[in-house]
């Protein structure tokens, strides 16, 4: 009877999707330890379904953050200021 007892080569475990999925914000905050996001992107790196929510969470935080900004207006890739800069430019040429 030879039981495990101190293990020399302690295995990395990597997080299962629900501890991802858990400490998501934290590994995008960049909140994580150097060793935790390590084995996060070793997850993230053969794990379609997490990297899939990984891609969502991302793209829902920028809308987030860009509705924050604009206070309830639909987020825009321009602001309207450089928008309409734009089309005055481009209608009214300085010559
Ligand atoms: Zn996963």
């Amino acid at each position: 009877m030879t039981g495990h007892s101190g293990d020399a080569h302690p295995t990395p475990r990597l997080p299962t999707c629900e501890e991802v999925l858990t400490f998501l914000w934290a590994y995008l905050d960049g909140e994580l330890e150097e060793e935790k996001r390590r084995a996060f992107d070793a997850h993230l790196s053969r794990c379609e379904s997490c990297t899939a929510y990984l891609a969502t969470y991302r793209s829902t935080i920028a809308l987030e953050r860009a509705s924050a900004q604009s206070e309830g207006t639909p987020a825009e890739e321009l602001p309207d200021d450089l928008i309409e800069a734009v089309l005055a430019a481009t209608r009214h040429p300085r010559s």
